[in-house]
This record gives structure tokens, sequence and C-alpha cells, in this order.
């Protein structure tokens, strides 16, 4: 199984992904986790795409449409692949279709999580992220049982950079004019299922699990 997690910054798809690979056993592929694994480890790519994250921009694409289509053609999303991130325009959209088809490959569903701008500010200004395995948390929503340190793997939490207020407004400005037009372009393919995403992280898995199954 093939799938897109769509959302805007905040929405929860690095939460629901962690659900998804674990029932279905597919890669999750984070584009914006590639662009900071490369930028820690001071890689031309890395520093690069830095430069666009730390203003709240979208690294462009030749960078990015690049770097997730030798990604998806690893050996382990051979079983299935799940995007988180990607595509968030139109001309990643359609690089993403281009190279599918060339190995039969299709995208089986789109599942676009929504989220109100109020809320979406909330989560991302509260949220910590665990320097080794990414999982996300929050401090309100969804505390770690001991503050600072991953529940899964004892690593660090860090708030990331762009986790700022003047930043969050700038990447909601790119979803809403360059990522939003993807929930027609999904919609109009027939594989766009929308699911509330202001419930419990658990209520949105069940709705995901069953619009997905
Ligand atoms: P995204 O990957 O879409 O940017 P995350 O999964 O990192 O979003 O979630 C953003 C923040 O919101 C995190 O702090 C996370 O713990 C919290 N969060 C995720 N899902 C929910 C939810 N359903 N209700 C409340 N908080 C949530
Ligand atoms: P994320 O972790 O998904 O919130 O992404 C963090 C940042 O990485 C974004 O604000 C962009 O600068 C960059 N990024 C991630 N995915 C993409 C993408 N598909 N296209 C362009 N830039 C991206």
């Amino acid at each position: 199984m093939n799938l897109i997690l769509l959302g805007a910054p905040g929405a929860g798809k690095g939460t629901q992904a962690a659900y998804l690979s674990a029932e279905f056993g597919i890669a999750h592929i984070a584009s914006g986790d590639l662009f900071r694994k490369y930028a820690a480890q001071g890689t031309k790519l890395g520093l690069e795409a830095k430069s666009y994250m730390d203003k709240g921009q979208l690294v462009p694409n030749p960078i990015t449409i690049n770097m997730i289509l030798e990604r998806v053609a690893d050996k382990d999303c051979a079983a299935g692949f799940l995007l988180d991130g990607f595509p968030r325009n139109i001309e990643q959209a359609e690089a993403l279709d281009a190279a599918l088809k060339k190995t039969g490959k299709i995208i089986d569903r789109v599942v676009y999580i929504k989220v109100s701008n109020d809320e979406l500010l909330k989560r991302l200004s509260g949220r910590w992220i665990c320097r080794d395995c990414q999982t996300p948390y929050h401090e309100v929503n969804n505390p770690p049982k001991t503050k600072g340190k991953c529940d899964k793997c004892s690593g660090e939490l860090y708030q990331r950079d762009d986790d700022k207020p003047a930043t969050i407004q700038n990447r909601l400005v790119e979803f809403n004019k360059q990522t939003e037009p993807l929930i027609e372009y999904y919609t109009k393919k027939g594989n766009l299922v929308e699911v509330n995403g202001t419930q419990t992280p658990e209520k949105v898995w069940l709705d995901i699990k069953a619009m997905v199954s």
C-alpha cells in the first residue's frame, strides 16, 4: 500500500505516520525529517535546505523531488511507503505521478488531516521532538513520561528552530498558497479521504484506519 499524508504543519502527520507504518509495515518517508538529518550532518543538500527551512519557506522543487524519488526507489519501499510532507505543491505531485507511472505503482490513498489554524499554532508552539527517533510530543496534549526524554528510545527531546511564532506564520502561508491546491488535485483523481484532525490522536487514527483498510 502506498499512502500520502496531507495536512498543514502541525496537523498530526508525524503522529499518525507512526500508527500507519506500524499497522501496515510500510516505510515512513518524511521529507522534513530527511532535510533535518542532512542539515545535522552538514551535507551540501542539508545546508542549502536549512536556509529555506529557517525562513519557513519550501525547499526548491528540484532538490526536494530528487531526494524523495531516490528514497521511494529504495528496497524497503517495495512493500509500500507512506509519504509525510511530500508532495507540497502541484509540481511535486506531478513529478511523483510520472515516476510512479514508470514503475507501475500507484498512490492508493491520500489522507488529508484537517485542523484549524488556531489549533495548529498551539500544537506547533508546544511541540517537542525526539532527536533520535523523531517521535513528536506536546507539552500539554501529549507529554512524555519523563520531561525532556523520549518514551520510546530515551532520546533527548528538542524544539525545532522553525516552531517559532514568526516562522510558523510563514509556513502556514506557504501551506495555504502552495499545498492546499493538492486537495483539489487528488480529489479529482478520486483517491483523497478527509479526516477531522481535531480529535484525540487515537480517534484520528481509528478514522484513518477505517478509511484506508
Ligand atoms: P505534523 O507532522 O503534521 O507537523 P505532528 O504529528 O508533529 O504534526 O504534531 C504536531 C504537534 O501536535 C505535536 O506536538 C503532537 O504531539 C501534537 N498532536 C498531534 N496530533 C494531535 C491531536 N490529534 N490532538 C492534539 N495534539 C496533537
Ligand atoms: P516538516 O518537517 O514537514 O514540517 O518540514 C519542515 C520544512 O522542510 C518545511 O518548512 C520546508 O522548508 C521543508 N520541506 C519539507 N518537505 C518539503 C517539500 N515537500 N517541499 C519543499 N520543502 C519541504
